[in-house]
């Protein structure tokens, strides 16, 4: 093992150079890969000198997701003090179902959900909550608690009925795939209509749910948005309480992208009432910057973990050990301690510091839609209060100009729509970025733009290759 912690420094600080000096990474064509890269398997081993240069080089052609470029994704940069917990994570590799296995490190687990909770507001007694592998298996976990609280025999016998969730138009689209995922059917998955910002419109909502009862449908759930994926904006979550409460339905707030305001006093306005849904979800890999995956969701009342996730039918007589065997209230058997990164980078910046991180987030994002409204060269199309800068620069089509900046290797940077306008869109999620970091990106696309101008306004056939 020490040998390849030896060769990992190598090639570690060979990347943390190229970064700097390549911050994308040379464009690939797929059909290019097996020429581009030696990856191929075969019946022989190879030397130790091969296996280096042949590993260091695969890292180098990897797309740099923490590099200063890299601006397409609703997470990027690299916290190195989580970085460093989750190296440690692979170390010891325990498995999180029991206390057997992963002993302190249920501690750990366990001391992030209290403190969520507990900033949250919520009744530690009765709350609870457990880390799934993303955001999207956080939305399943809260789907099938619903789906299970609505119905007691919908595990055994199958049967769902004519259930109906509801969720906005511009919500994620595990929604949807969940619906098909529990039974429930992507046909009763109801698309609430959403105002000129983005944000789930109640009344639209509420309307819906009449409509559906008096079909003779059973609606049970209703996804609520923080940071919707396009325009990064907050579904108005207290309004939307108040109608699940009416109708005795499931709240649960899919916070996967900007759940993180929580620890910010400045900014855990924008999503106010939170602590009344019945589960609240959030990426720590998104907006508190620790590496992939690290998706938390809270439950308000745990008793709905036991009932969904636990095969025994006898949890009742629970001793008080149980409660620290994590596998009765996981969606996995072997699940991966991704408790410990976020635990490091907690401990050594303190509560304080999570919320540093959101407001320099909140801080870049003002950077830049300053910049974007100064500048008449620009059409913004997204709102403040979000880390989504979606902006348009002269007359070129946005997917164009993403497009070629990726094949040209100069900037990662993605495109979204909203009500049928192309925009590219701007993340400002790494916080390790600078307001010069985020004046650079414009620049360097400014001077890109116009030295492709021809190219960039050329019909679509022109630049080939498909892009996400
Ligand atoms: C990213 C995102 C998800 C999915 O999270 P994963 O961890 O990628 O599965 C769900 N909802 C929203 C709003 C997101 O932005």
């Amino acid at each position: 093992m020490k040998e390849d912690i030896e060769l990992f420094n190598i090639i570690a600080n060979e990347l943390l150079i190229n970064e700097i000096e390549h911050p994308v990474a040379d464009y690939i064509d797929v059909n290019e890969l097996n020429q581009a890269a030696d990856l191929s398997l075969s019946e022989e081993p190879v030397d130790k000198e091969t296996f280096l240069a042949v590993v260091k080089d695969l890292v180098l052609k990897t797309p740099k997701t923490s590099s200063k470029m890299f601006f397409n994704q609703l997470y990027g940069g690299r916290k190195s003090k989580a970085v460093l917990g989750d190296l440690l994570a692979v170390m010891l590799n325990n498995s999180m179902y029991t206390y057997k296995v992963a002993g302190v490190q249920v501690g750990v687990e366990k001391e992030i959900i209290n403190q969520v909770c507990g900033i949250l507001g919520l009744d530690k007694s009765k709350s609870g909550g457990t880390m799934a592998s993303g955001g999207s298996m956080c939305n399943l976990m809260a789907m099938i608690m619903a789906r299970d609280a609505f119905d007691k025999k919908v595990k055994d016998t199958g049967n769902v009925g004519k259930m109906i969730v509801y969720t906005s138009e511009e919500s994620h689209y595990s929604i949807t795939k969940n619906a098909a995922f529990t039974g429930i059917g992507r046909d009763n998955v109801r698309y609430v209509e959403v105002d000129q910002e983005g944000r789930m419109i109640p009344n639209a909502l509420e309307q819906q749910i009449q409509k559906d009862l008096k079909n003779g449908f059973a609606p049970f759930f209703v996804n609520a948005t923080a940071g919707t994926t396009v325009l990064g904006v907050f579904d108005p979550i207290a309004e939307i309480n108040e109608i699940c409460k009416k109708h005795h339905l499931w709240l649960h707030v899919d916070g996967a992208y900007c759940g993180g305001v929580i620890f910010s006093k400045n900014y855990s306005r924008l999503i106010e009432g939170v602590q009344k849904a019945d589960s609240f979800s959030f990426n720590a890999h998104k907006m508190l910057n620790t590496p992939l995956t690290c998706s938390i969701i809270i439950v308000k009342n745990n008793d709905h973990l036991h009932n969904s996730f636990s095969n025994d039918a006898d949890y009742l007589y629970q001793t008080g050990a149980d409660d620290y065997d994590l596998g009765k209230i996981s969606l996995q058997c072997g699940r991966r301690n991704d408790a410990l990164k976020l635990w490091t980078l907690w401990k050594f910046v303190g509560t304080k510091g999570l919320a540093d991180i959101v407001e320099k987030q909140f801080y870049l994002a003002d950077v830049a839609r300053d910049y974007v409204r100064k500048n008449q060269d620009y059409t913004l199309y997204s709102f403040d209060n979000s880390l989504s800068i979606c902006f348009n620069y002269k007359n070129i089509p946005a997917k164009h100009l993403c497009t070629l900046l990726y094949e040209k290797a100069e900037i990662m940077v993605g495109f979204g729509s909203f009500k049928g306008v192309e925009f590219v869109r701007l993340i400002t999620i790494n916080s390790e970025n600078s307001a010069e970091d985020i004046l650079n990106f414009f620049k360097k696309m400014e001077q890109f733009a116009e030295q492709h101008k021809a190219l960039l306004l050329a019909p679509s056939a022109e630049i080939t290759k498909s892009v996400i």
